[in-house]
């Protein structure tokens, strides 16, 4: 089974802290977490410039500005008008208690997330980042990074659902939001620059010692990922049977 830890350590010592998230306020990091989906960090940081400029960085504002002025304002992230309406629903949400990230915590996890994922537009992968690094609880960001990096290292809990891959990765780590959002950090950068999609660069990486897949330089196949899954199209069969990522 691999170290967890171990492998949080050897990532640090190679790429050093990152820095994340960068917010000045935990409703940025909120809307950050919407406005990346689906999209490179640098297209969301460019709406979030856009809404600053506007003076829309505050859940009361935003909730007042009409949802097609608000998507005019994050057209850079790409699919602005959907993520305009998820992002009223998100401040509506936070209206229920009072726009204070202070009352969020007191809720307790459980119950946040579970009421963060009946909002529009939040998924597990959104909640998770929200409640990490936005309320400061100490859960971990499941991504198809992280299923990439531990798959290639041969771990089997990679491929299961968000759930069960996500309870794996906490099981072996301390309840540290600071590691895990590190962690999560380390795992983006390492998946970007080293661990690439096609032709990993094994030389440089600094698990190499403990992978399954080292010096191989074939991609993964296409169905070790949730994002094949959806590939499969509306209307067309998707490939359970053979899936190695469903749970
Ligand atoms: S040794 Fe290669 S395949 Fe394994 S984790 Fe590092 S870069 Fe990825």
């Amino acid at each position: 089974m691999t170290d967890r830890l171990r492998v949080y350590e050897l990532l640090f010592e190679q790429h050093g802290p990152q820095g994340w998230w960068p917010s000045e306020s935990p409703f940025e990091t909120m809307v950050g977490a919407v406005l990346t989906q689906r999209t490179a960090w640098a297209n969301a940081a460019r709406a979030i410039d856009g809404l600053r400029a506007a003076r829309l960085l505050a859940p009361q504002r935003m909730r007042a500005e009409p949802v097609e002025s608000l998507a005019a304002r994050i057209r850079a992230s790409g699919f602005f008008r959907t993520k305009a309406r998820k992002l009223h629903a998100l401040c509506g949400f936070l209206s229920r208690y009072g726009d204070d990230v202070a009352r969020l915590r007191a809720a307790g996890a459980a119950r946040l997330r579970a009421e963060l994922l009946a909002v529009h537009g939040i998924g597990p992968e959104t909640a998770d980042a929200i409640m990490l690094y936005a309320v400061g609880a100490p859960t971990f960001v499941v991504d198809a990074y992280a299923r990439r990096i531990f798959s290639r290292l041969g771990e089997p809990s990679a491929g299961a659902g968000y759930a069960r891959f996500q309870a794996w990765l906490l099981d072996g780590l301390p309840a540290d939001t600071e590691l895990l959002g590190e962690y999560h950090a380390l795992l983006v950068r390492h998946a970007r620059t080293v661990c690439v999609a096609r032709q990993p660069r094994c030389e440089r990486c600094a698990l190499r010692r403990r992978c399954a897949n080292a010096g191989r330089t074939q991609p993964i196949r296409p169905t070790d990922t949730r994002a094949a899954c959806r590939r499969t199209g509306p209307g067309r069969r998707p490939h359970r049977a053979r899936c190695r990522v469903r749970g």
